[in-house]
């Protein structure tokens, strides 16, 4: 082992595991990139310079301590690398894979923005942790003491499990309510396998399960169980929801067969590669298998879509995006990723009706850029006598989310939402307006990311235990 690891970014470029060539990676779901190989680790991990400041830290949502466990893996002591990474963030070989690295702690890294290069992060990060479950040390959660208290959390994506990993090590009680078949949110249904592969998620929620957690799964809450028994039944509730109103298209034939949402693309994509046999997908009602498919949107989600329509054996897959490349609200490393695997993007681009009935085609409006608006972005214009048709016979509308009513969903009073819809929470305790109700997660925040909803799941489950602890010293008293 060297004596001074560290500091190689002089010498040592930039490197990331090898990403699978386009034409292989097409024809299945298996993720992207491969795995370092432990001399590759650490040489990575040997670039960072160890900032006093570290920014890449700062820009973590979960603030990981980068740094050192950079230093630690550039040592060759991944098992304290491990405990280290794991002590800040519940399930960093899943943020490893899937957080945008670019516009959080690598987008941030110093050497990076002194032009050799940022340290690959991510990847040392799913390398530690992949390590981790292969050599044993990964192990279920045994508190300190049990505890009688218990939590109701709705909702088991990532914001909810990371709630249930803390308040377990607590020593809680936590029983999870999830409306789906399988844990895990837009984990295990959302995004697709290519970046996040399904055994990594449940070999979490199976941890979870041996460490006492009870996941009461197809249970809805507001229709199989009311979210007022459920308050009684615990000391505290968490919701942990996620936003599931996908944003629609006006127009034209806007309500014809063949034009499909997101969500209910991916989810049936995703429930096939679980080997289940899914209706829609038989009937080619949600498989793009043979089609020329058109995604609407510039996000991840429609990032998703078309990678996902070019796996199925789409005949083409083009994204229509009414602003330009630069302006598009989707990580650039996955746009790149669309057009290595042949999706063909259409920038200045919007839909403006459909033909047929099922849709046979888009009409699509050309635009362009105007000025800027009070938030410094520029809004597309449409350029007049410029529309075309573009032919189609899977639409998927990819145009983001929103927060269903939960209020009256679940029909409850003092339940506060802001004007966007989100449950209104403190954002440092995440209570609610009502006693012993928490909100963490998209339900809170809008649409966001992966790693912010565990951070939030953190936060409330600590301003949980602190909550039952303050109740069981009055009772002592
Ligand atoms: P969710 O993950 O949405 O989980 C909420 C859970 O609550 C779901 O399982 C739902 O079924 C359940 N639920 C809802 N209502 C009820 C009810 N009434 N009763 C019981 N259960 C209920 N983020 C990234 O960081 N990286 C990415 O690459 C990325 N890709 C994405 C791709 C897609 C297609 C989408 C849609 C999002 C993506 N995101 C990504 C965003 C990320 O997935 C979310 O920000 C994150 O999952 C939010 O976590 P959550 O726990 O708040 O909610
Ligand atoms: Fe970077 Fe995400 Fe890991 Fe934080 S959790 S270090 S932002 S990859
Ligand atoms: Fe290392 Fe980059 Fe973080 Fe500095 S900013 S500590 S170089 S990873």
């Amino acid at each position: 082992m060297a004596k001074e690891p560290m500091l190689k970014f002089v010498n040592v470029g930039r490197d990331m595991p090898e990403k699978r060539d386009a034409g292989d990676r097409k024809g299945d779901f298996l993720e992207i990139y491969g795995d370092f190989i432990s001399d590759k680790a650490e040489e990575q991990a040997s670039r960072c310079s160890q900032c006093g400041v570290p920014y890449c830290q700062s820009h973590c949502p979960l603030h990981n301590n980068i740094p050192d466990w950079l230093r630690l893996t550039a040592s060759g002591r991944l098992k304290e690398a491990y405990e280290l990474s794991q002590a800040t963030n519940a399930f960093p070989e899943i943020c490893g894979r899937i957080c945008p690295q670019d516009r959080l702690c690598e987008g941030n890294c110093v050497i990076e923005q002194s032009g050799h290069g940022t340290v690959t992060i991510g990847a040392v990060e799913k390398y530690i942790t992949d390590t981790a479950w292969e050599k044993g040390w990964v192990e279920t959660i045994t508190p300190h003491v049990e505890r009688t208290e218990s939590v109701g959390i709705i909702g088991s994506g990532p914001g909810g499990i990371a709630a249930a990993d803390r308040l377990r090590r607590a020593g809680l009680q936590v029983t999870v309510y999830e409306r789906s078949d399988r844990a895990g949110g837009l984990l295990t249904y959302g995004i697709p396998s290519f970046k996040l592969e399904k055994d990594v998620v449940m070999r979490r929620i199976d941890q979870l399960k041996q460490s006492g957690v009870e996941f009461v799964l197809n249970c809805s809450v507001g229709e199989d169980i009311t979210f007022d028994a459920l308050r009684q039944k615990h000391d505290a509730v968490l919701i942990a929801t996620g936003v599931y109103k996908s944003r629609d298209l006006q127009g034209p034939g806007s309500g014809s067969a063949g034009i499909v949402r997101a969500l209910d693309y991916l989810t049936t994509s995703n429930k096939v590669s679980f080997g289940d046999t899914v209706a829609e997908f038989e009937s080619g009602e949600l498989n793009a298998e043979g089609k020329k498919v058109v995604v609407i949107g510039g996000g991840d989600t429609a990032m998703d879509c078309v990678r996902t329509a070019i796996r199925q054996g789409a005949t083409s897959v083009k994204c229509l995006y009414r602003r330009d490349r630069a302006n598009m609200p989707g990580s650039q490393r996955e746009t790149q990723n669309a057009e290595e695997e042949g999706v063909e993007f259409v920038w200045l681009a919007a839909p403006k009706g459909f033909a047929g009935n099922p849709v046979s085609g888009v009409m699509v409006q050309k635009m362009r850029l105007g000025v800027p608006d009070a938030s410094g972005r520029q809004s597309p214009e449409v350029i007049e006598g410029a529309d075309y048709v573009e032919d189609a016979d899977l639409v998927i509308k990819a145009l983001g989310f929103e927060p269903e009513d939960l209020p009256k969903l679940w029909n409850t009073d003092g339940l506060e939402v802001t004007r966007w819809g989100t449950v209104l929470a403190d954002f440092k305790t995440h209570e609610t307006k009502l006693p012993g109700v928490y909100a963490c997660g998209d339900i809170q925040r809008g649409a966001s990311l992966v790693v912010w909803a565990i951070r939030d799941g953190r936060e409330a489950a600590d301003a949980i235990v602190e909550q039952v602890n303050a109740a069981a010293s009055v009772a002592a008293e």
